[in-house]
Parts: structure tokens; sequence; C-alpha cells
């Protein structure tokens, strides 16, 4: 090897150090900001790398290059715009749009990299080629239907019908059955053939994902997506780039394995398609049944003022609501009266994975107050108060019982506290579609007002009760 390749190999390990550092500096939000900085310099030092081989070896045209500036020019715009105008509540669909545009670009190179060797690859570069085609091109279509769901631009209900998990598997058989054909006998007819299976089943394995189950296909895709790019490194002999998609690829397997877990569902189901909800699932007719209590502010001041320990339950309306600095207020009032106050983080509650720790880590709520569901149940049932802002799926006990969206998906268990109260707008659903059990519970009093106004006016009261 020459000295050339030998220092890019090198450079390679370092930005591959890099991305390992990164992941390990984001187990904690305190040094999180600094392993993305990390893992950003890694990504950096590997892309100067690749174009310091490409003008050694001049593998490029002038075209070649204008293209290829043009490419990253406007992608790097198109990508800045929109990470940085995006509403924190619109994140989970940009980040389900970057996996589909992660996906399509690494199909695209197993593409090109088929169409232009042809008959002349070897077995073992036209496997992973294909493999990359066709994980590549799942993820592409499964994640545009993913951020369309999560948008509310396609329904966020199933959409299946009598049969689906056959044609499922049947699309899967040609795709993986052509490609594994297309190994020996190269012909780029049937390569759109196995293209188009790829992009089919990424549609059909998402549509008939419930609202409530998405968590886990959305993660699952991020795990295609870092596989897709491994793969795209295998097929261009680019180390940095296997390692990079290895990393998002393993991650993303962990993560979709902890949410599958969290949701008491099983991985083999999500890709065949409309698990938990689909063919079982029944919204409840006519709304829960029960009187509805609600409550003021002055009145949900004197039970938090007085209580000797809260537990404050965060979900998706309070990032809508973007309440996160009132809600810490508030519980630093409280705190400051002797009460014990924590917060119970669901895995899946909001609409990303770690979607409230991050929420709450902008307003600066110390870490220790966030206790998991496997911590924070038991301590229900010693509770005062407990308080839900803007939660709705991840505590209602419909999931304890069979033929619902939710059924099997372990809750909060807020019903157990001594007093509850429910912060929302009105009786609406949350994303799972159903009716929550817990709003007619008569323990339950329902405070009607956006998450932020009904923080910042309970906390006026919560003062002016205590002078
Ligand atoms: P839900 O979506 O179940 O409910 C949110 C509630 O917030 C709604 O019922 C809504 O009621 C209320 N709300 C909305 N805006 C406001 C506001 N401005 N002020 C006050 N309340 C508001 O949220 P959960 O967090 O309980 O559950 C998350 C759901 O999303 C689960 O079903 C989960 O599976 C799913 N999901 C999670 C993902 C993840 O990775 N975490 C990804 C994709 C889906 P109202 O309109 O009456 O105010």
């Amino acid at each position: 090897m020459s000295d050339f390749a030998w220092t890019i190999q090198i450079i390679y390990v370092l930005a591959a150090s890099c991305f390992v550092l990164g992941l390990h500096l984001m187990n904690t939000p305190a040094t999180a900001r600094r392993g993305n900085q990390v893992s950003t310099t890694g990504m950096v030092v590997a892309i100067a790398a690749t174009l310091a081989i490409i003008v050694h070896a001049d593998l490029i045209t002038t075209t070649g290059w204008i293209v290829m500036i043009a490419g990253v020019l406007v992608g790097a715009a198109l990508g800045l715009y929109s990470a940085r105008n995006v509403q924190m509540t619109a994140m989970p669909q940009l980040v389900s749009m970057f996996n589909a545009v992660g996906g399509g670009a690494a199909a695209l190179v197993g593409i090109h990299d088929y169409m232009t060797a042809g008959a002349g690859v070897s077995a073992t570069t036209s496997v992973t080629t294909l493999l990359d085609v066709i994980i590549g091109g799942v993820t592409f279509s499964g994640s545009i239907i993913a951020a369309g769901k999560l948008q509310g631009v396609i329904t966020s209900a199933p959409v299946t019908f009598p049969g689906a998990r056959v044609v499922n598997l049947l699309v899967a058989a040609v795709g993986v059955g052509l490609g594994a054909y297309l190994i020996t006998s190269p012909s780029t007819g049937l390569l759109a053939v196995v293209i188009a299976a790829a992009l089919v089943f990424g549609v059909s394995m998402v549509m008939p994902i419930g609202g409530a189950d998405m968590p886990v296909v959305i993660s699952l895709l991020n795990a295609f997506t870092g596989t897709a790019v491994a793969m795209a490194g295998f097929v261009i002999g680019n180390w940095a780039m296997i390692i990079a998609g290895a990393l998002v690829g393993a991650s993303g397997g962990i993560l979709t394995k902890l949410m599958a877990d969290a949701m008491n569902r099983s991985i083999r189901n999500i890709m065949l398609g409309g698990f938990g909800t689909g063919d079982t699932a029944v919204a409840l007719a006519g709304g829960p049944g029960g009187d509805v209590k609600s409550i003021s502010a002055d009145d949900a001041a004197i039970q938090l003022a007085y209580a000797s320990k809260v537990i404050i339950v965060p979900g998706y309306g309070l990032a809508a609501a973007q309440a996160q600095h009132e809600v810490a207020a508030l519980a630093e009032l409280l705190e400051s009266r002797g009460v014990d106050v924590s917060y119970a983080i669901h895995p899946v509650a909001g609409r990303m994975p770690g979607h409230m720790n991050v929420l709450l880590a902008e307003a600066n709520v110390p870490y220790p107050q966030l206790k998991e569901m496997d911590e924070i149940n038991p301590e229900f049932a010693r509770t005062d108060v407990a308080l839900v802002i803007g939660a709705n799926d991840v505590t209602n006990p419909a999931a304890r019982r069979p033929g619902t969206a939710i059924s099997g998906m372990p809750i909060l268990d807020v019903d157990q506290a001594k007093s509850i109260i429910v912060i929302k707008r009105s009786m609406g659903h949350g994303y799972a579609g159903i009716d929550n059990e817990l709003y007619v519970d008569p323990k339950t009093s329902m405070y009607f007002a956006d998450a932020k106004k009904a923080l910042t006016e309970l906390a006026a009261a919560v003062k002016t009760l205590v002078g």
C-alpha cells in the first residue's frame, strides 16, 4: 500500500473513532452537545479524506466536479434551512425525511454500481450492492410514508386490507428472490423490478402501522438507513461510510428493540404489518362513558401546594405547547414549598424517542428528577397528585385490556395516584385515536386549556395562595 493510501486509512480510523466517541458522549444530556460536535468533526475529516482520494486518483471529470459541488451546495443549504427553521414539534417528521434521503442516496449508489459494473461485478460486491438497493429502497418509501403520518397528511390510523400480510410476504419474496437471481445473472430490467418491490414493501410495511405503534417503525427505518449506508460503503470501498453506517444501523437496532419492548410488540410483526392494530383494533364507541369533572386554577393550586408528593406526567401536548419552561418553573415553586416533585417519562411519550428528555433538558430540569416508567410506576400509589400535561395514550388504562389500538402497551399507572389533574384543551384523542378512560375516573379533574397558559395560571395561583 502506498504512503498516501496508508495516510487515508489512518484518517478514516480517526474519523471512525470520533463517531464512536461522539455516540458515547450522547449517553447523557450533559455531554450530548459535545458528542454532536465530535461526531461532526469526524464526518468533516472523513469527507475531506474522500475528496483527497478523488483528487489524488483523478477519479472524476470537470463536469463531475461541477455536479458534485452543486449537489453538496443545494443539499447542505436545504438541510441547514430545514434543521434551523423546523418547529420542535415537527422534528420527528424531519428526522423521517432525513432517513428517507439517506436510504434513497444509498440505494442510488447501489443502482449506479450495478448498472455500470453489470456482469463484471464480483459475487461479494453484488451481494452488498443488491442489499444496498433493497434496504435503501424500503427505507426511502417507508420513511416518506412515516413522515406523512407524523405530519398528519396521511392518516395515523392503520391502513390495511384483508390478506395484507400475504401480499407483503409476496412482495418481499419477489424483491429478495429476484435480487438473489441478479447476483449471478445481471439484468437491468429485472433490477427495476427489484427496486419497485423494495419501494412497494416500504409503503406496505408502514401504512398498516397504527399511530401508537409508530415509534417502533421509526426506529426500525432509522436502523435500515444505517444498514443501507454501510452496504453503500462496501459498494464503493469506503471504510468511514461502512463504520458510520454500521454504527447507525446498530444503534437504530438497539433503539428498535427498546421501543418494541416498551410497546410490548414484536419486530417480526411490524415488518409484516398491522400488529396490535388493524384487524383487531376498535376505538371505544361513543366516548369513554361516565362524568367528566373539570377544575379551576385555584382549586388545582390548592391540591398541588398542599401535597407532599407530586408526579408530573409530560406528553406530546407539553411539546406542542412549548411549555417546558413553565412546567419547570411550577415544579421549582412547589419544591421551594417542600413538595417532592418528579417527572414520569414514558418511553414513547411525544413523537420521537427521548422527546420528553430533550424537551425538559431544554428547560434545565435536573436529570435525576426524570424517572423512567419502571422506576416511577410503583410510586404512583404513594402520590398525592399526578399532574398529567398533554399526555394521553401513555396514561390510557384501555391498554390493559384486549381489543384496543394500544392493547398490551405498558402505561404509566397514573390512575393509582390519590388525585389526578389532567391539563389538555379538550376531550380530544391522543395519537392512537381512542378515548381515554382516565378522564372519567372519579379521582380525575380536567383542566381544559393550552398547557402553557394553564401552567402559567397554576403557578400564579400557587403564588397567590402561599403569599
Ligand atoms: P398523545 O398524542 O397520546 O396525546 C397528546 C395530547 O396532547 C392530545 O390528546 C391533545 O389533547 C393534547 N394537546 C395537544 N396540544 C396541546 C396543547 N397545546 N396544550 C395542552 N394539551 C395539548 O401523546 P402521548 O405523549 O401521551 O403519547 C404519544 C403517542 O404518540 C403514543 O401513541 C405514541 O405511540 C405515539 N408516537 C410516539 C413516537 C415516539 O417516538 N415517541 C413516534 C410516533 C408516534 P387536546 O387536543 O384535547 O389538547
